[in-house]
């Protein structure tokens, strides 16, 4: 019935066939929920009419509501509803611009403005061909679009040194609950001044906020996690400083809660021409916090890590990993010898580091990683392997990237799990932190790898499940109390950059504590009065509810 109303009301298709449900009952999280209906919104206008439709239908249908979806690759089910899907890939995929910084006064770089349904494979040809890159590309480059990425203000395997996407989002549209667009971009404070005295919604959102982030000033600036990066609840603490309001700061991470982003200008960096890795194999974590100490100061562009289970299976699946994912899978399987005979004769390293550094001048990448190499070797016994280049840095690369991809479609018969897959705890404090996981892990029973941002302290752990068997799936709500319960001990986040969704929004309140989970709810409240946009999401999560509908294959 909805859908043939929909049907009427806008010119974009509608599909409810069961084949595109099913499609959409499932991102890369541990969740299936099957949508009532698809929608492709041809346009803004659409948006709009599709808004104030489901805001009109609300009191006669309470659990009528709409879902933004880009990619789907989100590994936490905020995608994903019984009520409305809204895809924004099919039309809303215009790259408008990509300029220098020469069009946009005061940013240094380039920028470019872009639809949300834009695939990051297609964004990034058109911005290197004006030699620019948005840096904050997570590992799902490939399949991910902009739309997701800035929802769920993701970051990747550059972040360290360039930061994440919020730190590139300079300007949003945003249709908000009343059905309007409006623009989002920094005010000064009589600008800030202006919105709150309009007489309208907007005036409204602007004058609750602020009020809202200057009572609770204090508070809120000390709930922001004291680790380097965090995509857990919504970003408050960097809304206000007193002299500049930034709702694009709320907006970004807010996993479609708060309205449905149109528009999205960015800044772009130009990328680096050389780079260069120090390869850095552990037998054990007994001096990972030295290193890890050690290298920081260093400055690299990335520093990255995989473990032994992700080594064993890129051994254990080299062919199929490498025909999967390589042109020429014979000319990678080559290029591993060395590591295969590394293994063979000093057997598996615990951990695997990649340090990377990257530069205008290929002088001072070298002298980097001489620099580098020279210090390890004289404090640590480790095994280091030089690849002085991008070119021969690519095979490291392969499977610290492709290790999650690896996992979901290699292993037979079982199934990858994210629930624990995105930890944040100070990068020094992670050689205490990970014995303590893997004791809690290891008491499941789970096998995982853990890859991940060593220099950012934030790891993937994905364990591999049978999830139709009933008493696996039992575990997964005990592991995640107790490994919360250890990551908030040490004053970590649970997302770095994966953000809540179904599967970690109902921590919240545990990691925040009740007064700032209060204030979540009431900017949800603002916002979202009749909880229209991806409802049970950031707010009001029902975790009995989500695990019960866990995919069982
Ligand atoms: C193999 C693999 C590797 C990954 N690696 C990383 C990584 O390195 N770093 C990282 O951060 N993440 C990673 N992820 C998670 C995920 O891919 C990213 O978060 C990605 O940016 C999501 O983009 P998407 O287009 O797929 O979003 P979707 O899954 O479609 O949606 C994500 C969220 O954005 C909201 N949304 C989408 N469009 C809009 C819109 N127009 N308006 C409002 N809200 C909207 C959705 O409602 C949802 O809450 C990985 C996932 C996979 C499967």
């Amino acid at each position: 019935v909805i859908a043939e109303e929909l049907k009427k009301i806008m010119e974009g298709e509608v599909e409810t066939d069961e084949e595109t449900l099913k499609k959409y009952s499932r991102d890369a999280s541990l969740f299936e929920i099957k949508p009532e209906v698809v929608v492709y919104p041809k346009d803004t206008e659409d948006l709009k009419r599709i808004v104030r439709f489901v805001s009109a239908k609300k009191a006669l249908l309470p659990e009528i509501s709409l879902s933004a979806r880009c990619g789907g690759s989100d590994m936490t089910g905020a995608p994903l509803t019984d009520s409305i899907v809204l895809d924004f890939t099919r039309h809303f995929n215009h790259i408008k611009e990509v300029g220098d910084k020469l069009a946009l006064e005061g940013m240094s770089g380039g920028y470019a403005v872009v639809e949300p349904g834009v695939f990051y494979r297609d964004f990034e040809k058109e911005t290197l061909k004006k030699g620019y890159l948005l840096p904050t590309f997570p590992a799902s480059r490939e399949i991910c679009a902009l739309g997701g990425m800035v929802a769920n203000n993701s970051g990747g395997e550059k972040t360290l040194i360039y930061g994440k996407t919020i730190d590139y989002v300079k300007e949003l549209k945003v249709i908000l609950a009343d059905g309007e667009e409006y623009e989002l971009k920094p005010l000064n404070k009589s600008e800030l001044q202006e919105k709150k005295q309009q007489n309208s919604f907007e005036g409204e959102i602007y004058r609750r906020l602020h009020g809202l982030i200057e009572k609770n000033y204090e508070l809120i600036k000390k709930a922001k996690p004291n680790v380097p990066k965090n995509s857990a609840g919504y970003n408050l603490w960097d809304v206000w400083n007193g002299e500049t309001f930034d709702l694009t700061k709320l907006f970004v991470g807010s996993q479609g809660t708060l309205g449905l982003i149109t528009e999205i200008k960015f800044s772009l960096v130009k990328p680096k021409p050389y780079s260069g890795m120090l390869v850095v194999f552990l037998k054990d974590l007994s001096h990972l916090a030295e290193i890890v100490t050690t290298v920081v100061p260093f400055r690299p562009s990335s520093f990255e890590s995989f473990d032994d289970n992700t080594f064993r299976l890129a051994l254990k699946f080299w062919w199929g990993f490498f025909k999967l994912f390589a042109q020429n899978p014979f000319k990678l399987a080559f290029a591993f010898l060395p590591e295969f005979l590394m293994v063979f004769l000093h057997g598996l390293p615990k951990l695997v580091l990649l340090v990377e550094f990257e530069d205008d001048s290929e002088e001072f990448v070298l002298e980097k990683l001489k620099e580098l190499r020279k210090e390890l070797i004289s404090k640590f016994k480790v095994h280091l392997r030089l690849a002085p280049s991008a070119a021969k840095a690519k095979k490291y690369w392969f499977i610290r990237r492709e290790s999650f991809n690896l996992l979901r479609k290699r292993v037979k018969g079982l199934q990858t799990a994210p629930f624990i897959d995105d930890l944040v705890v100070k990068p020094e404090a992670l050689q205490e932190f990970l014995p303590k996981l893997y004791t809690i892990l290891n008491k499941y029973n789970f096998f995982y790898t853990i890859a991940g941002h060593v220099g950012d302290g934030n790891i993937h752990i994905i364990p591999l499940m049978k999830l139709a068997d009933e008493s696996e799936r039992a575990k997964i709500k005990k592991a995640m109390d107790e490994v919360y319960d250890l990551v908030f001990k040490f004053g970590g986040s649970m997302t770095g950059e994966h953000n809540d969704g179904l599967i970690r929004g109902a921590y919240l309140k545990q990691m925040y504590g009740e007064k700032i989970y209060s204030l979540f709810e009431e900017v949800k409240k603002i916002f979202d009065p009749q909880n229209i946009f991806n409802p049970g999401k950031k707010i009001g999560v029902d975790l009995a509810r989500a695990l019960s509908q866990m995919k069982r294959s």
